[in-house]
């Protein structure tokens, strides 16, 4: 066993120990290998629900065990038929609702799988990326600012790197890592600085580890039991039904003694008429309704990862139907993230840039004239520094060019130049490939000693190198705060002190640039002393000579334009939000639409110096908020939710993480994003894309107009079924449907065209429409009234239909049996006729009825199963039914088509006399 800890360990310990080259990796074999001993690298889930207990579930419901217990007195009363046929209805009841939980149930899962994260590794010599549960022991992981540390790892080399262990220590203050420390004793976890602990957050700085302990055996899986993630995934809509459900019991039981009491009264039986009221009441209770919701959720969160975005928390599909305002960050999300240098600015001279990517081909032109840079020292260090000050390397890889081998030549394999890291420092590596300084030139000369690294909020990113016994530190960054750290400055090939003359002429250069919608940086450098050994940033990034400017252009997304117009059009503001400078935010937003005419822009410092309340005046109006920090967006996400929005808020960087989690919909970056962003999100965008989110929040209003399709649906036939009984009692009528005609129908009706509403595509001018409050209640614009209206006009019309049946011969048991088969048929025609009116917010003429073809289906396959009762001779007796002649089949086809159709052509008679007075009004208006 292990005699030292690990961090007790020399690094040369613990290679031995893990048995690893820490530049190799592991090889695929080797990792394979390991993990049959060491398991999967996760923690062990909390309890999971067997499908055998999720079906048995099914039956828990309070009214079917009434249900059961009532057929069971039936069936000791000798209705064995009935009673089998009852517990027949409820199995299979049963089965469809553990289905759509069991669906509902793994499509949940599946999202929670695709959420996981991922860690980069060194196997076999590359850097790969690998899901995190892959890692096994002896594995050599690469972190940086903003991941979580994949698994508990021993440090072996760290760059200014801090992480954040409140998760396992309570410790909310980041601790400082030092791959070097060697401990001697055996001390606390929050002490051990060369240890890494799985789940806690690189704050800041990168480093290197190895993997020391996996899955359950790491200190966090120690303590798995107490953090397992408990976290309800119910959405703000589900809990209200789920109340509303409980309401709705009240009231269906309610009704359903109301009804026995009156016929009782009436002279019914007691029995039957306490199974009819049985019946009734599971019929009317809308058991099915939070599965659907459900499904619809789970399926439409489906439809979102086609559409490249990823649902993590389920409340947020509703939220994103509310989303008013979207604040997007600019690079990467509302342009391609692909840079390319154009323009070069060099102590007054400013040259243009050719060729296109990451391929070092091109040249840099003074005046049209190819530069020598030989001739131009002031380029070349220009050029060493961006190269030097960068951590993104550029991999030429071959591809087959399918177009030669069309025309039936040999394939020729054409050289295709791969980016990995950040596309600002690719531009500048193959901006000075194209002058011959490649990147493997740069390394055989320069050794790095130090990084500090890269912080959206510093905007600055500097490196130590030393070569030939001198060390050099060079910058780049922010052009307006490198400007602040720089005493000099490199001007006809002379280092010459930064006038304020010549710092004028550096920001006019500068603003030139962004104005031509360019993303600008600023190069500098300085030579270090012998004894100078800057710690931190701050000691290190003084007296720098300035050398240049680049000026890179990073193309707007194509999609995006059309995106923000739609968005407009359905009352969404869009921002940006950009650590860019101002006039090359300002440029790209006019480009792309953002930017209105009279719409402002603020920068991170103006904000800076407003109150809440003056932010509050001005945020309505602001369209690009430039050179931001990221705590600044938490302040504009409040800002906006003071003014009542409801807030999309992308981010990426970990000082993100806050706005995202304030916003009302967090959106991270599913490529570019780091693992903190991604936790603190509700939304991932897989292609980091804006016009994903546009999508998300088109399928978010199409998710909840459909639940709000079927709750109609579900409801007023519910309300239908009750009335039909209510009426028929309160008249003194015989019952006008079987109880176990009840159940069926409520088989038939509930389960398919239901879920098939549930999927229901889009009204065209879905996203025509202004968003809907955050807190609008789900019967709000005419919902609660077309329930209730259409539910009554279904059991008037089912009972009428009845009557005028019953009437020929009110005493001859087999006329009893034809009328109660005409209210059947009445009652489900009825309903399958009203589910295409339920497919639109104005009436059944709106829409092509065939559009939605599982719809069809299943009410295709609702009227076989109805048939099915009415015409196969062995199932007549059993659902009391007889086949009807044409003349009862037309007057229920009326009877069911009425509530429908006479609504619909009500609504688009009203429809055109509101839009004859409204053009009336015009012309009124007009003529005055
Ligand atoms: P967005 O917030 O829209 O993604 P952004 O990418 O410009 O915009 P940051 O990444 O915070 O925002 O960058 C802010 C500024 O920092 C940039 O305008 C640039 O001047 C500078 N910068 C960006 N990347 C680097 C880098 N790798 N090294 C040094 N400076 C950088």
């Amino acid at each position: 066993m292990e005699q030292k800890q690990w961090h007790q360990m020399k690094t040369e310990e613990l290679q031995q120990a893990l048995q690893l080259d820490p530049d190799q990796g592991l090889t695929e074999e080797e990792a394979g290998e390991r993990r049959k001993t060491s398991g999967y690298n996760e923690l062990s889930e909390g309890v999971k629900i067997s499908p055998v207990a999720l079906f048995l579930n099914q039956f828990k419901d309070f009214m079917v065990l009434v249900l059961l217990g009532a057929t069971l007195i039936s069936g000791l009363l000798g209705e064995y038929l009935d009673a089998v046929t009852i517990v027949a209805i409820i199995f299979i009841n049963g089965i469809l609702g553990f289905i759509q939980e069991f669906r509902a149930e793994r499509s949940l899962r599946a999202l929670k799988q695709l959420s996981a994260p991922t860690t980069r590794v060194v196997r076999d010599g590359k850097v790969i990326y690998i899901a995190a549960r892959e890692l096994v022991p002896g594995d050599v992981v690469l972190v940086e600012s903003g991941d979580r540390v994949p698994a508990d790892v021993r440090w072996i080399e760290t760059n200014s790197c801090s992480v954040e262990e409140s998760a396992l220590t309570g410790e909310s203050m980041p601790v400082n890592k030092h791959s070097a420390e060697i401990l001697e004793e055996d001390v606390p976890l929050g002490d051990q600085k060369n240890i890494g602990f799985m789940g806690t957050m690189v704050t800041r700085g990168t480093a290197r580890g190895v993997v020391i302990r996996t899955g359950m055996e790491t200190e966090m899986g120690k303590i798995a039991d107490l953090i397992q993630n408990t976290e309800s995934q119910e959405t703000p809509l589900q809990h209200r039904l789920e109340q509303l459900g409980k309401i709705l019991i009240g009231v269906s039981l309610g009704l359903t003694i109301l009804v026995v009491v009156a016929g009782i009264l009436h002279g019914q039986p007691v029995p039957g008429m306490f199974l009819a009221g049985v019946s009734l009441a599971v019929a009317a209770i809308p058991e099915g309704l939070p599965a659907i919701v459900t499904i619809a959720l789970a399926l439409g969160v489906q439809r979102m990862i086609k559409r490249k975005a990823i649902v993590r928390k389920l409340p947020s599909v509703e939220t994103l139907g509310c989303a008013s305002v979207i604040c997007s960050d600019k690079t990467g999300t509302l342009t391609q993230n692909k840079m390319t240098v154009t323009r070069v600015w060099l102590g007054g001279r400013t040259m243009e840039v050719t060729g296109q990517g990451y391929e070092p081909a091109g040249q840099i032109l003074l005046k049209g004239k190819p530069v020598e840079l030989r001739s131009d020292q002031a380029l070349r260090r220009l050029l060493q520094v961006g190269g030097l000050c960068n951590n993104a390397e550029i991999i030429e890889t071959a591809q087959e060019e399918s177009r030669s081998r069309r025309k039936g030549k040999e394939a020729e394999p054409a050289a295709v130049w791969e980016l990995k890291g950040d596309p600002t420092e690719g531009a500048l590596l193959t901006l000075a490939s194209k002058m011959g300084l490649t990147q493997t030139s740069l390394a055989n000369m320069y050794q790095r000693d130090k990084e500090f690294p890269f912080d959206s909020t510093r905007k600055l990113m500097s490196v130590i190198v030393s070569h030939q016994g001198g060390r050099l530190l060079c910058t780049k960054g922010a052009p307006d705060v490198l400007l602040d750290k720089c005493t000099y400055i490199l001007w006809d090939g002379n280092v010459v002190p930064l006038t304020p003359t010549l710092r004028q002429k550096v920001l006019g250069a500068n603003e030139k640039m962004a104005s031509e919608a360019l993303r600008v940086l600023g190069l500098a450098y300085r030579d270090l002393r012998p004894h100078d050994r800057p710690e931190s940033e701050t000691e290190a990034e003084c007296q720098l000579i300035f050398i240049g400017l680049t000026g890179m252009i990073d193309p707007p997304r194509k999609e995006v334009r059309d995106a923000i117009s739609k968005c407009r059009r359905a009352g969404i503001k869009t921002v940006m939000i950009t650590g860019d400078h101002r006039t090359t935010a300002e440029a790209i937003a006019a480009q792309l639409g953002i930017l209105p005419r009279n719409g402002l822009s603020m920068t991170g410092q103006e904000l800076a110096r407003l109150d809440d309340k003056e932010l509050d005046a001005r945020v309505d109006q602001t369209y690009v908020y430039a050179r931001v920090s990221p705590e600044h967006k938490l302040r504009i996400v409040k800002s906006l939710q003071r003014k009542g929005h409801v807030v999309a808020m992308t981010g990426d960087g970990v000082n993100d993480a806050p706005a995202i989690k304030a916003a009302d919909i967090g959106i991270a970056m599913g490529i570019t994003g780091t693992d903190v962003s991604k936790e603190a999100s509700s939304l991932i965008l897989s292609d980091d894309n804006f016009s994903t989110i546009v999508a998300a929040i088109e399928e978010g209003r199409s998710i909840y107009e459909n639940i709000r399709k079927f709750i109609r649906y579900l409801l007023a036939s519910n309300v239908g079924e009750i009335l039909t009984m209510f009426f028929a009692m309160m008249m003194g009528l015989p019952l006008p449907l079987a109880p176990i005609q009840i159940l069926w129908v409520n088989l038939v009706t509930d389960g398919l065209p239901a879920m098939a509403l549930g999927v229901d595509q889009p009204e065209k001018d879905l996203m025509e429409q202004k968003p809907r409050g955050a807190k609008e209640n789900i019967f709000a614009r005419r919902l609660g009234w077309k329930i209730i209206s259409r539910g009554f006009l279904i059991g008037l019309c089912t009972l009428g239909a009845f009557w005028l049946t019953l009437r020929i011969a009110p005493n001859d048991p087999a006329q009893l049996a034809k009328a109660q088969s005409v209210a059947f048929a009445t009652l489900v025609m009825a309903q399958l006729i009203h589910v295409f009116d339920c497919r639109s917010s104005r009436s059944i003429f709106h829409r092509n009825p065939l559009q939605n073809k599982s719809l069809v289906l299943a009410v295709a396959s609702s009227v076989l199963l109805m048939l099915g009762v009415m015409y196969i001779e062995a199932l007549q007796p059993i659902f009391k039914t007889v086949p009807l002649g044409l003349k009862e089949w037309a007057l229920t086809l009326v009877a069911a088509g009425i509530p429908t159709f006479l609504m619909g052509a009500g609504s688009v008679w009203g429809g055109r006399r509101n839009r004859r007075r409204s053009m009336m009004t015009k012309s009124a208006n007009i003529s005055a």
